[in-house]
């Protein structure tokens, strides 16, 4: 048998540059019902990765056990790994196949601080009090990722498939605190296509900026030093670096009036001193700078910059900043998310179950947001806003910069959360994030083959990418030759809640579900229906 195939890949290989394309290509429609009923074979796969991440609870740069789970599924499967990418620990690639194109799919891995959550309840109520949680729904990306990649390389290998898929883990995209490194690593640079996934409680896609509800940014902290002193005997002897950092702030909010409305700027306080008897000798504060693009981001960072140093001045204390995280904009490829598009209208929105509704309508009442229950059908391809507003940042927009993608938005949530929020933990290891997870790796397998079979689409998305997107465009890193990935960041945090979070961890050889093992009737809601 082993001969047989070895023959079968070569002869493949040999008659690759005429005919085969053409006859792959025929055999299209066939391959992605094929790459659809082999998803749907995986659905236990697909759910155990769903809750195992979801118990795992990891936040940004301390994704140990997630990235040691996933990583093992692939090592099974025959993927090459390369650990510890761009100088961060828990950032990895994963490679099968070999030859043009490459297609790489790109997922997030971090959660959110405090937003532990019981899956399955419509109200707060937290696994571990005061621990992080998957409350933005990431723990379902990885599982919509590594489904499609699995059922490509069954495909690849049964049909003689040629080309390379790679996986490749957003790590802390909480923190915005790595794409733009894996760009400066040249982790992109032999990629042909990226194809990023993302939760939502839709099923969509876009182009260009999208609905305009994107920001770049940079995120800064800035660590004052002043001098220790009584603060009631002899305070004329200290410098308050707290004064600095509510002198910083207070600057910064008179200068809000005149900054454009589509800046958005936010910070906190990270040490504001120890005692109020102790003049504090260090205070630090850290500001997310939101911006449309990237000069006018980069006006900010220096604003903010130039608000630290007078602070300093005015308070006869010293100041210095470290970037911890960046993110372009993302623009996203037409040609790309037109071919994805149809993939999401032939795989359609998932068959909600009345337990789905139920727990869907129940913490939309919760919350006081408006109750709809899930969504039901997927949206059309809109045209891109033309005057963006702004809203939130991802780091995957430094890659969008570098090589045609999309982002697949697939519909794992409830809808109306206030996202970033125990809220959003809800139903994220629960049947919505399973079945939404499954429809989400349908689409990801079936753009592939669209890419895997069909190069000039990929040359299509490339010259869309020189002649329309970066035309007049160019990237430039928000980095500076020194900066490095704040690895050490939430390891503190982390430290403290993982011994309590193990005892949690989702065991599928116990319990066919978390929800099983967690003994959560589903759905639980404050009144019984
Ligand atoms: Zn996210």
């Amino acid at each position: 048998m082993r001969k047989f195939s070895v023959v079968g890949c070569l002869a493949a290989v040999l008659i690759a540059p005429v005919g085969l394309d053409a006859r792959q290509a025929g055999q299209l429609p066939a391959l992605k019902q094929e790459a659809a009923t082999e998803v749907d074979k995986l659905q236990t796969l697909t759910q155990q990765m769903v809750d195992e991440i979801f118990s795992f609870s990891e936040l940004g740069f301390q994704e140990y056990e997630t990235s040691r789970y996933v990583t093992g599924i692939l090592e099974k499967n025959a993927f090459r790994l390369e650990h510890g990418i761009a100088g961060v620990p828990t950032a990895w690639v994963a490679t099968y196949g070999s030859g043009k194109p490459v297609i790489a799919f790109i997922t997030d891995l971090d959660c959110i601080p405090r937003a532990s959550q019981k899956p399955g309840v419509a109200y707060h109520d937290p696994i571990v009090e005061g621990a992080p949680g998957h409350g933005e729904g990431h723990n379902s990306g990885m599982a919509v990722n590594v489904t499609a990649a699995l059922v490509l390389k069954k495909l690849m290998d049964e049909h003689h498939i040629a080309g390379t898929i790679k996986i490749v883990p957003g790590v802390a995209e909480e923190l915005l605190g790595t794409k733009a490194f894996y760009v400066r690593a040249g982790v992109f640079r032999d990629v042909d296509i990226v194809l990023g996934a993302h939760v939502e409680s839709e099923f969509s896609t876009s182009y260009g900026t999208g609905n305009g509800e994107w920001s770049g940014l940079v995120s800064v902290q800035y660590f004052f030093h002043g001098k220790a002193a009584h603060a009631a005997s002899a305070p004329w002897e200290g410098r308050s670096a707290l004064d600095a950092v509510e002198l910083m702030d207070t600057g910064w909010d008179f200068r809000r009036e005149h900054l454009r409305p589509a800046q958005r700027s936010h910070r906190v306080i990270i040490n504001g001193g120890d005692q109020p008897n102790v003049v504090p000798s260090e205070a630090a504060v850290w500001y997310y700078f939101r911006e449309l693009d990237y000069s006018h981001i980069k006006d900010l960072y220096e604003l903010g910059n130039t608000m630290a140093d007078s602070a300093a001045k005015m308070t006869g204390t010293t100041v210095d900043h470290k970037l911890v995280g960046s993110a372009w904009p993302p623009y996203l490829n037409k040609v790309v998310a037109e071919t994805q598009q149809k993939n999401i209208e032939a795989v359609g929105m998932p068959k909600w179950s009345d337990a789905d509704q139920t727990l869907a309508k129940a913490l939309q009442k919760e919350i006081g947001a408006k109750v709809e229950g899930l969504k039901e059908k997927i949206e059309p391809l809109s045209e891109p806003a033309k005057k963006p507003t702004g809203g939130g940042s991802d780091d995957i927009g430094d890659i969008s910069w570098n090589v045609p993608m999309v982002y697949l938005m697939y519909p794992a949530n409830i809808p109306n959360l206030p996202g970033h929020s125990w809220a959003n933990g809800v139903a994220m290891a629960t049947p919505i994030a399973h079945k939404g997870s499954t429809a989400g790796a349908k689409v990801q397998a079936m753009t592939a083959l669209d890419f895997l079979l069909h190069p000039q689409l990929v040359e299509e998305a490339w010259e869309y990418f020189r002649n329309v997107q970066t035309k007049d465009i160019h990237y430039e890193t928000f980095l500076g030759p020194d900066d490095k990935p704040a690895v050490e960041m939430n390891k503190e945090k982390m430290d403290r809640f993982a011994p309590q979070l193990k005892k949690y961890y989702y065991d599928p050889q116990r319990f066919k579900t978390y929800l099983e093992q967690l003994g959560i009737p589903y759905p639980t809601t404050r009144n019984k229906p």
